[in-house]
């Protein structure tokens, strides 16, 4: 997976917008986060190897979020520590259903440049999966990973309308996106849309996922659970994905899988509290 590594404080509140004046805030947790860094943790919970290329700060907040990551054995050579680099703190404003507000701003740690990049780091990857990264960076990296023969999905987030991305998400196989996103990149028509030749995982929140392919579509309905923190779940959803079609699984399988992490992930506080296979599979048991 390649992308920054943040530092992540969850305020809970007990509805959003916070109102102005007297505090609603009941509780706090903090922790490494990061779209690119929570998915290698959930990849590495789901026991697919894998490596993170990435920068982090060199900051308190940047050794705490790369140490917590070093528990998870997830591979950071590829993370380059950002001297006199402060990390990206987020605030994420957690209500009581589990909806989620963000707040806070970009670090030093964004920084790496498509120089910074080894190569073989990508070309000797099955599948990398790219998040908040630099444009340049993120096109270099689906570059490398393409010639190579490496597969590669993308998960854009806010900036799926930043035609910055354009070359990225013409370099994707799989693009990762929710309902506002996939409207932004077509407006309900998949097959009359550029990406009719890509596949598009579009996640739907409590009402599960879908995946638009050029062999038509798969849909899950999701799980249903008590929200605590959805802050992470799409990021648990798509380790889910990439873990069950690295192994060779079906879209229909690889839904009902994400589906799963995603509604796990959504059950705890926290963008890395993510699941075992040992839980994924002892969840979808106690549903069938
Ligand atoms: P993102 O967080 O990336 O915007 P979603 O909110 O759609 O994406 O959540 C990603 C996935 O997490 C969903 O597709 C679903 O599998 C799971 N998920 C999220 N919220 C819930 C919920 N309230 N109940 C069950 N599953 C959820």
């Amino acid at each position: 997976t390649a992308g920054h590594v943040n530092w992540d404080v969850t305020l809970r509140v007990d509805r959003l917008p916070a109102p102005d004046g007297e505090s609603r805030i009941r509780s706090r947790h903090q922790s490494g986060g990061g779209s690119a860094a929570n998915v290698a943790a959930a990849l590495a919970a789901l026991e697919v190897d894998t490596a993170l290329v990435g920068s982090v700060g060199d900051d308190d907040h940047g050794l705490l979020a790369r140490r917590e990551l070093e528990r998870t054995g997830v591979d950071l050579e590829g993370v380059r520590t950002v001297e006199g680099g402060e990390t990206a703190v987020k605030y994420l404003l957690v209500d009581d259903g589990g909806e989620v507000a963000i707040l806070g701003g970009n670090g030093d740690n964004e920084a790496i440049r498509p120089s910074q990049v080894d190569p073989d780091r990508v070309q000797s990857a099955d599948h990398v999966h790219l998040t908040s990264q630099r444009p340049e960076t993120a096109a270099r990296i689906a570059t490398l990973a393409r010639e190579a023969g490496v597969t590669v999905s993308f998960d854009p987030g806010r900036r799926v309308a930043d035609r910055q991305y354009d070359e990225v998400l013409a370099a994707s196989d799989v693009i990762f996106a929710n309902g506002n996103e996939v409207t932004a990149l077509f407006d309900g028509e998949y097959v009359d849309s550029p990406y009719a030749d890509r596949v598009v995982v579009e996640k739907r929140g409590s009402d599960g996922a879908v995946v638009h392919s050029p062999s038509g579509t798969c849909e899950h309905a999701g799980f249903d659970v008590d929200p605590v923190d959805t802050a992470g779940a799409g990021d648990a959803f798509a380790a889910g994905f990439i873990a069950v079609r690295i192994d060779g699984g079906g879209f229909e399988r690889a839904l009902e899988y994400a589906n799963a992490c995603g509604a796990l992930a959504a059950r705890r506080t926290g963008t890395q509290h993510v699941p075992s296979v040992d839980r994924v599979g002892a969840f979808l048991e106690s549903r069938w």
